[in-house]
Order: structure tokens, then C-alpha cells, then sequence
């Protein structure tokens, strides 16, 4: 039929589904693993995995795959995610289940384990897969065997040494940050989540090898830590940068201070390799964030970092009204590899979701930007400050700790202090008058390590009130997504054998579903358990071939790498450390690719053995004056 290209929803398709804006060829490593859209919190939690496999089926629909070095990590294990986290916390996270969770109340609420963080079915498994993609593109990009590597797993930022927080068990982050320290000098964080990066600044509070960068909303809110003045200590101090906002920001006002900001952390740390976290709550409507951010303005970040050309391992984060993060996740690894995808939305499996427009966007709404230029001005000019304080060689020589007004002088101080009240005339007691209240009692009482650290914004795992991710919704938020929530709490399956249904079969699904308009009955269903014409096709080695469906210009078929699915030994892992940061001493083997056969150029063969991270040395937990979740974390 000359002329005519529509797919199943009736949509002309002879328009290109993207365009190539960027010709420098990276290579883009990006880690998959299609159990991850089977997991589920419980039932309503909005934190749902899903998602990741929304995005992942755009990726594919869009023909973007074609340039990705498409891979699925080995799951972290135990002695992988006790490099950065207590034994007794993950052998808790290993061994609690919904059904033994009643015998466990003491540690449940030791380790924060139930309300934000809840109990569910794979708990473990599901933070294996998160941080095994995460330390995997990190060791990638150690050996220079990719320019960028994409986890949309990873980016679970709240997550603390023996304490889970904000949807976050396992801190992927932390291990893969740790992982880049064994070959890279200093490495930067950046995170755009609406929420504070606090459990990564955590760890990397004391050492001037990690820059933790962080945007998000400050003042009667979660994690309530990342006020301006938190800039690190002792070596750390200066490393450690927030950016404080208040509700509502819009792109053209998050690209004058992240423009800036970043450059000149560029200029004045000058980072090996970059970790940006994507937290897709920071999008306009969230279900939880307070921003205003569109796609276009989200993504503008990732395509600023990215043009300093540095090797980056980009993450996913929070992100709670599923379709928004799905497009913009989908668009963003669009940009990464140097293409602008489409506008109108090819037909996948999920097409439903993205009704009534079925566009790649994510506008902002008309909400009030509470960010005032002045107040922008002001802190922007504060950070850059404090950011020229910063040498590009991290020193060795220890730093005094002063108490207080760390890094911004009297005046800029009482110039904040004027802003906030401004800024929040109708609040009785804003949460910087709160603080400095704090701080003051603090100072009539002796001061030894621990005040000092929680003065200066570690706080202890215990001791401390802790706050609810969810006491902050967004009242303005667009409105739920179908409640099509990838939603039983508890998976039909294990988590591997329904993948092999679910997911991977996406493709032939697109081929043989029925169009949108027929689809909608059933927008509560599963997505994924819709009709399934057939099984996917599975080789010996038990991988899942993924292939095109006839209608789409027939490109040819790709596989995702298998892990080998071979369990190690523990105690095999358990390997004597890297002496140095330069030695390639890992052993253990992360990806056994199997990439037999790779017809897209874009697709390698990786057949090379990976090694892991799990190498990196442990720190002995020596320090246990309150600083200790610091000390832990802090590089040899
Ligand atoms: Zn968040």
C-alpha cells in the first residue's frame, strides 16, 4: 500500500521515529532485566517497577534499541551490597518475606522495614537486579568498554548503610560509586530527583573523591536533610553541594541554576566520570513531587551532563505517575544515544497509558513557580562559591570542621534568612527557622563527634525521627495512572518464569494485540497478561529472543545479553581486595554475554568476561563515633 504506514492504533507511520540530532557515537551500555516489571510493592504503593518495563517497551518500539549495547546484569549479591551496607541489614533484606515478616518485628523496625518500605515477595531479588545494573555499568565504564551506561533500575537514593528509607533498600548508587573509585580519582553525583540524594551524601559526607550534587525541594519535606550549609566535613567539606527549591519549578528555571552549578563543578572538581541520577519525580504532576519540570526541561539536564563528555552511568530514581517517567526515561535514553525520538507514540503493548494525546511529552501545568528569581540568584551564587573552594586534586591534609555557617559567610546568611522569610510569610515556622532553633540548642551542649555530625546533616540510623516519604503527596497531581499498577502484590509467578511470558514477548504481543481502540477494555488488566498469542522463543541457554513485529520496517532481531545464570558460590566471590584503584583485580564474573547473535552493528558481542565490583575494598568499620555510616563509605 503506497502511501500509507499506520500501525495497529491507526496512526500514519510514515513519519521516521526519530531522528538522529547528535553524531558522536557514543557507546551507550544500557542494563535490562525483565523480571524487574514483575515486582510489586504492595498493593497502592506508589512506587512501582513497572514502569521501568513501560520505558523499556518504548525504547524498543521506537527502534532506539538499535543503538544500545543491550545488557542484563547479574544480581548483586550479598558480598556485592556489603560492600557499602552492614551484613546484619542484608541478611535481614535476604531473609524477611511477607509470610516470616510477623517474627521479625525488632529488625523491621531496626532497619525501617514496613511502612514506606514494605515487605514484598523478590524484595531481595529486586534490589540484586537494581544494583547489579548499576555496579555493572560502573565497571564498564571503568574499563572503557562503554562512554555511557543507562540502569533505569538503579538510582534508589534514600537507601542508608543498615537502614532502609524512602522506597529504598539497597543503595545501587553508593555500590556503584564505589566501584568507579577503584580506576576513576574523583567522581560526580548529580541528582535531580525531587527529593535529597541524602543517603548517597551520607556515605560520601568525609572525602573529597565523591561530589555530591543534589536539586530538589527543601522545607516541609522528605528526607528534610540538603539545606544549603550542608557541604561535607573534614576532607569532604565543600564536596557535598544542595541546592534547595521550593515548589514548582519550571525548566526555565531549573536550567539557569543547573547550567551554572554543573559548569562550574565541572571547572573547579573536574570529575573522571559522572553518576546522574534521573528521578523522574521532579516531573511536572507527579504523584509525590512538587516540580514543574516537563520532559523536555527533565531530559535538558541529561543532555547538559552528557555534553562534557565525560563516562557517566545515568540512573532512574523516584518517579511516581508511571506514563510520565516512562516517556521521559524513554525519551531521555533517546538523547543519550544521540537521536529526538518522534512526538506521536509508536504502538506498544502499553499504549493505553499514554492516552488521551499518545504523545512523548510531559507538559509542565500552571502552577506557581515559588522559586523566586532573587531567591534562585542567591543560592546559585552561595553553591559557585563554595564550589571555587574546591581543589581539582583532592587534598590529604585535614580540614578544620567549624559548626557553624559552613561555606556561606555572616552576610549571605542573613541575607538567606531575610529570603526565607519572604519566601514563606505564611508559614508560622519555616523549616530553616527550625533548623537554626536546632542548631542553636545544639550549641549549649558539648560538642563531640556525633553532634558534629548531625549538626552538619548526618544523622544517626536510630535516634532520629524519621519521616514518611508518603506524608508528602502532591495534592496537584495529575491524575493516577490506570490503576493497571503491574499491581498484584504479590507476583503470579517467580519473577524469572513470568518473564519469560511477560515481557520479552513484547514484541510478537505488539504484532498480534488488538488495536487501541479495541485494547480499552481492559486498561485494568496487566498489560503484560494480555493475550499472548504465543510463547516467546527460548534458546537452550534459556535466553528469550526479542523480535520485531512484521508491521514495523523490518529490522532484524536482537537479543538481550543473558547473564549467566550459573550461580557463583558465595564463597567464591569472596575474593581478596584491590590492592590499588588501578588494578583490574576483580575475578568474578558479572556478564557472561552471550550475544550469539548480533545482527544490529550497534549490538556488540560481548563475550568478554566482566569483572565485578566486588573486588572494592570493605572498609572496616572502624569509626563508630556517630560518623560511622560515613566512615564506612569512604573510599581507601
Ligand atoms: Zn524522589
Amino acid at each position: 500500500m503506497p502511501g500509507t504506514n499506520r500501525d495497529p492504533a491507526g496512526v500514519d507511520r510514515s513519519r521516521p521515529l526519530y531522528e538522529v540530532v547528535n553524531n558522536d557515537k557514543k557507546r551507550v551500555a544500557y542494563f535490562y532485566d525483565s523480571d524487574i516489571g514483575n515486582y510489586a510493592y504492595v498493593t497502592g504503593h506508589p512506587m512501582k517497577p513497572h514502569r521501568i518495563r513501560l520505558a523499556h517497551s518504548l525504547v524498543m518500539n521506537y527502534n532506539v534499541y538499535k543503538f544500545l549495547e543491550i545488557y542484563r546484569a547479574k544480581p548483586a549479591v550479598t558480598s556485592e551490597m556489603t560492600q557499602f551496607h552492614t551484613d546484619e541489614y542484608i541478611e535481614f533484606l535476604q531473609k524477611v518475606t511477607p509470610d516470616n515478616m510477623d517474627s521479625y518485628m525488632r529488625e523491621q523496625g531496626k532497619y525501617n522495614v514496613g511502612d514506606d518500605c514494605p515487605v514484598f515477595d523478590g524484595l531481595f531479588e529486586f534490589c540484586g537486579i537494581s544494583a547489579g545494573g548499576s555496579m555493572e555499568g560502573a565497571a564498564r565504564l571503568n574499563r572503557e568498554k562503554c562512554d555511557i551506561a543507562i540502569n533505569w533500575a538503579g538510582g534508589l537514593h534514600h537507601a542508608k548503610k543498615s537502614e532502609a528509607s524512602g522506597f529504598c533498600y539497597v543503595n545501587d548508587i553508593v555500590l556503584a560509586i564505589l566501584e568507579l573509585l577503584r580506576f576513576k580519582k574523583r567522581v560526580l553525583y548529580i541528582d535531580i530527583d525531587v527529593h535529597h540524594g541524602d543517603g548517597v551524601e551520607e556515605a560520601f559526607y568525609t572525602t573529597d573523591r565523591v561530589m555530591t550534587v543534589s536539586f530538589h525541594k527543601y522545607g516541609e519535606y522528605f528526607p528534610g536533610t540538603g539545606e544549603l550549609r550542608d557541604i561535607g566535613i573534614g576532607t569532604g567539606k565543600n564536596y557535598a553541594v544542595n541546592f534547595p527549591l521550593r515548589d514548582g519549578i519550571d525548566d526555565t528555571a531549573y536550567s539557569t541554576i543547573f547550567e551554572p552549578v554543573i559548569s562550574a563543578v565541572m571547572t573547579y572538581y573536574q570529575p573522571e566520570a559522572v553518576v546522574l541520577q534521573c528521578g523522574g519525580d521532579s516531573l511536572s504532576g507527579d504523584r509525590l513531587g512538587c516540580f514543574n519540570l516537563s520532559m523536555r526541561g527533565h531530559a535538558n539536564c541529561v543532555k547538559f551532563v552528557r555534553s562534557f563528555n565525560l563516562p557517566t552511568l545515568v540512573l532512574g530514581g523516584g518517579g511516581y505517575t508511571m506514563r510520565n517517567v516512562a516517556r521521559t526515561w524513554a525519551y531521555e535514553t533517546g538523547r543519550l544515544v544521540g537521536v529526538e525520538m518522534d512526538s506521536v507514540l509508536p504502538y506498544n503493548e502499553y499504549y493505553d497509558y499514554y492516552g488521551p494525546d499518545y504523545e512523548l511529552d510531559v507538559r509542565s501545568s500552571n502552577m506557581e513557580n515559588a522559586n523566586s528569581y532573587e531567591y534562585l540568584e542567591k543560592i546559585k551564587i552561595a553553591v559557585i562559591e563554595n564550589l571555587k573552594k574546591t581543589a581539582p586534586v583532592p587534598s590529604v591534609q585535614l580540614q578544620d570542621v567549624p559548626r557553624a555557617s559552613m561555606g556561606v559567610t555572616d552576610e549571605q546568611d542573613d541575607e538567606m534568612d531575610d529570603l526565607d522569610e519572604d519566601e514563606n510569610k505564611d508559614v508560622r515556622m519555616t523549616q530553616r527557622q527550625w533548623e537554626k532553633k536546632v542548631s542553636r540548642q545544639d550549641e549549649y551542649e558539648d560538642s563531640d563527634d556525633e553532634d558534629m555530625a548531625e549538626a552538619n546533616g548526618v544523622y544517626k540510623a536510630n535516634g532520629r525521627t524519621r519521616k514518611s516519604i508518603l506524608d508528602y503527596q502532591n495534592p496537584n497531581a495529575v491524575d493516577d495512572d490506570m490503576e493497571v499498577d503491574s499491581g498484584v502484590a504479590t507476583p503470579a509467578a517467580k519473577p524469572s518464569e513470568a518473564a519469560v511470558e511477560n515481557d520479552d514477548t513484547m514484541l510478537e504481543d505488539s504484532e498480534a494485540a488488538p488495536p487501541a481502540a479495541e485494547a480499552e477494555a481492559e486498561p485494568t488488566a496487566e498489560p503484560s497478561n494480555q493475550a499472548e498469542p504465543e510463547p516467546a522463543k527460548i534458546d537452550g541457554d534459556g535466553d528469550v529472543d526479542m523480535e520485531e513485529a512484521d508491521e514495523k520496517p523490518a529490522e532484524t532481531t536482537i537479543k538481550t545479553e543473558e547473564a549467566d545464570s550459573v550461580a557463583i558460590p558465595e564463597s567464591a566471590q569472596k575474593k581478596s581486595p584491590a590492592p590499588e584503584a588501578s588494578a583490574p583485580a576483580g575475578d568474578v564474573e558479572v556478564v557472561q554475554a552471550k550475544d550469539d547473535a548480533a545482527p544490529s552493528p550497534a549490538v556488540k558481542d560481548g563475550t568478554q568476561a566482566e569483572e565485578t565490583a566486588a573486588a572494592t575494598e570493605k572498609e572496616p568499620e572502624a569509626d563508630s563515633k556517630g560518623q560511622s555510616d560515613v566512615a564506612a563509605a569512604q573510599p581507601v
